[in-house]
Order: structure tokens, then sequence, then C-alpha cells
């Protein structure tokens, strides 16, 4: 049994749902966040986006039918919403303001059960209906500089 597994962190690999896109990554998440904005309300079809912020380089990506969506984010620079043209499901962003990171749609996680979300944004948006955690930080919009991963900023 190969040493060290589990103290690197859980197993990353997903994909879609119709499985022509299937990705792993090989790094610790860094951000694992709940975002209320319209934009994500909208395109997964559902009250939030379950977010994972992982390092660029260490995501391994593959699908034929990987296809994107790009748009204005609230900070005034693109979005780029990846996701499979085969079934529709929503895999990952692009937020151009975070070049160094991946965001995956952690619903597409082959084992999403460890995740533990550390903050909710976009809570101005949120639907009056959900929940938000009051033991976690919740951010109106985007979280103020230097909350993100490594001190940077989000998006
Ligand atoms: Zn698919
Ligand atoms: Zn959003």
């Amino acid at each position: 049994m190969p040493g060290g597994l589990v103290e690197e962190g859980p197993n990353m690999v997903g994909g879609c749902l119709c499985g022509d896109v299937r990705y792993e990554i090989d790094a610790k998440p860094l951000l694992t966040a709940l975002c209320h904005c319209e934009d994500c309300q909208k395109q997964t079809g559902s009250a939030f986006s379950v977010l994972v912020a992982v390092p660029r380089c260490s995501l391994w990506i593959e699908g034929e039918h990987m296809a994107a969506f790009e748009s204005v984010g609230a900070s005034g620079h693109p979005v780029t919403r990846w996701f499979c043209s085969g079934c529709g499901s929503s895999v990952l962003s692009d937020v151009a303001i975070t070049p160094d990171l991946v965001w995956i749609r952690a619903g597409t996680l082959d084992d999403r059960s460890w995740l533990r979300p550390q903050m909710n944004i976009w809570c101005d948006s949120a639907q009056p209906w959900v929940l938000l955690e009051r033991a976690i930080p919740g951010f109106a919009k985007n979280p103020p500089i230097g909350v993100g991963p490594g001190g940077k900023d989000l998006a």
C-alpha cells in the first residue's frame, strides 16, 4: 500500500455526469467556498455553487466535449465557466483575477463527503430559504483582499 496518501489529503478525482470529462488534482484544496451569486445560481440550476480552489498547475483534465461560457464577473474581469457539452455538467471556472487557481465545482468530485465549506460568498443574493452556516465567515459580495488562499484576493 503506497504510504502517505492519507496525509496528502483527499483523493481529488472527478468528472461530469456522462463521464466524458475526467480530471485529477495532485494537490490539497486551498479553499472551499459556497457562492450565492446570481450567475452561479443560473449556471448550476441550483441555489449556490460549491467551489474548491486548487492550484492550476495541479490539475490534469481531459474531455472531448469540454465547452466554455465566458462572462464578466463582478470584479469587471472575465469568468470562464467550463462545462461538458454532452451532459451539461458544470465542471470548473477560470477567474481572470485568480490566474494561479482553478475553481472546481465540487459536485463533480467522485468523493465530496470530506468537503467542509469554509465561507459563504455573495450572501447578498443568497435565497431566503437557504440556511447560511453562521459558524463560518460570510461575505456580502466577494471576500475582502487577503481572505483567499495564501492571503491573495479573490475575484
Ligand atoms: Zn458529460
Ligand atoms: Zn458565484
